[in-house]
């Protein structure tokens, strides 16, 4: 059983959810994306996506029109992932296909491309045996890459995870934690 908390992009509000690992993620349809699925390796007792990415995860899916494997969507920050500006920590981002041929992954990667549902799709110079594509909420904060940046009043999905690196490392993150459930 997971908690899953999903921002949802339309009403600014974190929903939570509790499902099995073998259900399917909130707002999926046709059962194309379970819990197990989405976490991959990650023994994190709470994921978090946005419904933006689950909705774009729907149409992938529908163009595409069979299934894809899924490694793995979410990692926490420190539980790897291939950059860190690959969004996994945020939970909007996929990393598909990699027990399929390169030919398959090439016609997925353009598929991918050509969807216009996702934010960034990676080029294959860079994952060459999976795809990765995610639907990233905001771009990083420096031009370097990493992560996006976080304020005193931001909401959201950001603003969860720099309360959780945060928690994580030991600091109290009182103000951060205010604004995050103002947004009930
Ligand atoms: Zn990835």
């Amino acid at each position: 059983m997971a908690k899953i908390l999903v921002y949802n992009n339309d009403t600014n509000r974190m929903e939570t959810y509790y499902r099995g690992e073998s259900e399917a993620m909130p707002y999926n349809t046709g059962r194309t994306l379970t819990v197990r699925e989405f976490r991959g390796s990650s023994k994190s007792p709470t994921l978090w996506t946005s419904k933006r990415a689950m909705q774009s995860w729907n149409t992938q899916r529908y163009i595409w029109g069979g299934p894809i494997p899924v490694g793995f969507a979410f990692k926490r920050s420190w539980e790897g992932g291939h950059s860190n500006q690959s969004q996994h920590y945020a939970g909007v981002a996929f990393d598909v296909a990699q027990t399929w041929t390169n030919a398959r992954r090439t016609a997925l990667r353009n598929s991918a491309e050509n969807s216009g549902v996702w934010s960034y799709v990676e080029p294959v110079s860079l994952t060459p045996t999976w795809v990765h594509f995610d639907k990233r909420a905001l771009s990083s904060a420096c031009s370097s890459g990493g992560f996006p940046l976080v304020k005193r009043g931001s909401v959201g999905m950001y603003t969860l995870i720099a309360q959780d690196d945060l928690n994580t490392l030991g600091y109290t993150t009182r103000w951060a934690r205010w604004n995050f459930w103002c947004c009930y």
